[in-house]
């Protein structure tokens, strides 16, 4: 595991700094030696007379430690290696001295004291023990060659007395940088431990996405990446069937598919819920997809876990830098689109965020900033479509639709809107205006004809997990006077799915008082018959992608001759949605289904239509319907 945050440094300015100062010195000793020894070279060349045959390497050494220490001081990693160069560079320069100045022995002390003094100042142990070193092999050779030139400033026991007192700074110094960089090293530990929980997913060893951010970040700097965002498809499933321990142990057996499959270039995190993330660097374009497809089907093979198969569905979403934007806040959002697209499309599919997607995108954002500046009573408003009793052909009661017309961008259909809203969080206020409106305009129309008529109307699943839902719809209920159980809620089957047992509990209350409890669209969503197991309803509505063309269609046929049957026997009333045509109708017919709702019978239209439909017999209504058929939406 690699942290991209660790690689970041913490060394403060002043490390830093200090770093940089103690090179400075190593360039400005090679540099001396450099020029020294060839100034030392020349002026032997010129004055050969003084010259013994004992100085002719010197001036050669120097040189040779000069170039050494620059180039060492220019290479990279080399940090190994630069102390002891200028070791070499600090024994030296006794050497040199020695031949220049009558009083070497005292210069070596004072130079000791100033590399003492630089090695605390540089917090460089090495520094003070070489410095030393080099001040103990001076005077050792002083003292071999030239024991005169030892004494003519200090006596014997001088030396002896400062290399006493020299030695004990160095001990006491040696102590002080060895504690200083004992709790230097502490606080590295702490700093670590810190960025690995900020950083890490503590169980599965691997970044989580602030770090995959930021190294997202990074690397776009210097190159192109893929991001991909990997989704395990209904994971609270797979939890709920797991438990927490072993569907830990699955998410743990996914990593280790992924990193065995993906390129060495790519970078892998923990994304949130069942999500991973990765970003891939140096690579093909025109490869891309058939890796990707390639990490999949490594992954969808079954997961041995305890002795049990485990067949596991994914989707993948991928955004690229450049088209898909330039920062990683960008290629996240795009990533995430195409995810959404991907699990729209169904199971192990893989989606490129593509520049349809992407102004569908832009579209989406301009959507939903659109829905909070929203006027409610101005832009929005209720249409009702009749839903009929097939037995009596009698309208027994009205679905409730929502339309906006938006001052700028026009009409915008629920379909389109209702997603964005659920995912802003504009459905609640949206959800409840609705209600209330919807409830007032019926029991002013239900008063006015003398009838009272029934009244359905959609509810997202946001609004159930809504402190206080049931309290609300009651309320509402109360005040305008509308009997609870002439109100129908209609949940798709993805509301029920996702929602929590309390959740359900909910939906419960709500039939407790009365409230009557419909699917919509059953047999779209993912466990049609789970639902029913899960909680009770009073109806079901068989939608459109099945009553289209079921006069001659047999799969349709079976399909909704199932349904209805099953409807029966569940005692729910079974309703068939969307019968744009006579032949469909009759078909119906045929069947246990007690009710249909369709541009057939009636398209959506304001309350006041509705009313006027209520006085005509169905028939009448048909025709109507029909010679107006250019108008998609009656209102
Ligand atoms: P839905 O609840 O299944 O509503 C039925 C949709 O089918 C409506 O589309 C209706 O106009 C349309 N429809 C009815 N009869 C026919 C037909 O014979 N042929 C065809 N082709 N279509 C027919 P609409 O009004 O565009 O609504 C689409 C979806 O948006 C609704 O599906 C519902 O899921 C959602 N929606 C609409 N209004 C609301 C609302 O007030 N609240 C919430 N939460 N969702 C809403
Ligand atoms: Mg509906
Ligand atoms: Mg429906």
């Amino acid at each position: 595991m690699t942290l991209h945050r660790a690689n970041d440094n913490y060394i403060s300015k002043t490390e830093s700094l200090k770093t940089k100062f103690a090179s400075r010195i190593g360039d400005a000793i090679g540099w001396g030696n450099l020029v020294g020894g060839i100034l030392f070279g020349t002026y032997m060349l010129l004055d050969p007379q003084i010259t013994t045959f004992m100085e002719y390497p010197v001036p050669f050494g120097m040189i040779l430690l000069g170039l050494l220490s620059l180039w060492v001081s220019k290479q990279r990693g080399s940090e190994t290696v630069r102390p002891h160069v200028y070791l070499l560079n600090y024994m030296l320069f006794p050497l040199i001295l020695l031949y220049f100045i009558e009083d070497a022995a005292t210069t070596i002390w004072s130079l000791t004291f100033l590399y003492l003094l630089m090695a605390m100042a540089l917090q460089s142990r090495r520094m003070l023990l070489y410095s030393f070193i080099s001040s103990m092999v001076g005077l050792s050779i002083l003292m071999m060659t030239a024991p005169k030139q030892l004494t003519v400033l200090l006596g014997i026991e001088d030396h002896i007395i400062r290399m006493i007192l020299f030695s004990i700074a160095g001990i006491i110094g040696l102590i002080v940088l060895y504690s200083i960089k004992d709790k230097e090293k502490l606080l590295f530990h702490y700093i670590h431990k810190a960025e690995e929980t900020a950083y890490l997913d503590p169980f599965l060893k691997i970044p989580n996405r602030f770090d995959f951010n930021l190294y997202v970040d990074h690397k776009l700097k210097s190159s192109q990446l893929l991001l991909w965002k990997l989704e395990l498809n209904q994971f609270q499933s797979v939890y709920d069937v797991l438990g927490h321990k072993r569907t830990d142990e699955l998410l743990l057996m996914v990593k280790q598919r992924l990193e065995a499959k993906m390129s060495g270039d790519t970078y892998l995190a923990k994304g949130e819920g069942s999500t991973f993330l990765g970003a891939t660097s140096n690579f093909e374009a025109d490869e891309l997809d058939s890796n990707l497809k390639q990490i999949l089907r490594y992954l969808v093979a079954p997961y041995d876990l305890f002795g049990h198969d485990y067949q596991l569905n994914f989707n993948i979403g991928a955004a690229l830098s450049g088209p898909d934007g330039d920062s990683s806040d960008e290629l996240m959002r795009h990533a995430q689109f195409a995810l959404d697209q991907a699990k729209l499309d169904g199971i192990n599919q893989i989606v490129f965020s593509s520049d349809k997607l992407k102004s569908s995108t832009m579209n989406q954002v301009q959507i939903s900033e659109a829905l909070y500046q929203a006027n409610l009573d101005s832009e929005f408003h209720v249409v009702y479509q009749p839903q009929i009793e097939l037995k009596t052909n009698q309208i027994v009661g009205v679905e409730a639709l929502i339309r906006w017309t938006h001052p700028q961008m026009g009409m915008i259909s629920p379909g389109v809107f209702i997603e964005i809203a659920e995912k802003n969080g504009f459905i609640v206020p949206l959800g409840k205006w609705i209600l209330e409106k919807a409830c007032w305009e019926v029991q002013m129309l239900s008063d006015s004809i003398g009838r009272p008529l029934k009244l359905a109307v959609n509810v997202s699943f946001i609004q159930i997990r809504q402190d206080g839902f049931v309290e609300e719809i009651l309320q509402i209920l109360k005040k305008i006077g509308f009997q609870p159980d002439r109100l129908e809620i209609e949940l798709t089957e993805r509301s029920l799915f996702e929602n929590r047992p309390e959740d359900l509990a909910k939906i419960d209350a709500l039939r407790a008082k009365g409230i009557r409890i419909a699917i919509d669209d059953f047999g779209t969503g993912y466990s049609s018959f789970g639902i029913l197991a899960k909680v009770q309803v009073d109806k079901i509505k068989v939608p459109r992608d099945f009553i289209e063309n079921v006069d001659s269609n047999q799969n349709s046929q079976r399909i909704v001759t199932t349904i209805a049957s099953m409807a029966d026997r569940f005692q729910l009333t079974c309703l068939a949605e969307g019968i744009e045509r006579l032949e469909e109708s009759n078909f119906l017919h045929q069947l246990i289904c007690q009710e249909v709702q369709g541009y057939y019978y009636a398209k959506p239209a304001v309350i006041n239509q509705v009313e006027k439909w209520l006085s005509m017999p169905r028939e009448k209504i048909i025709s109507t319907i029909s010679s107006e058929a250019a108008d998609p939406v009656l209102e």
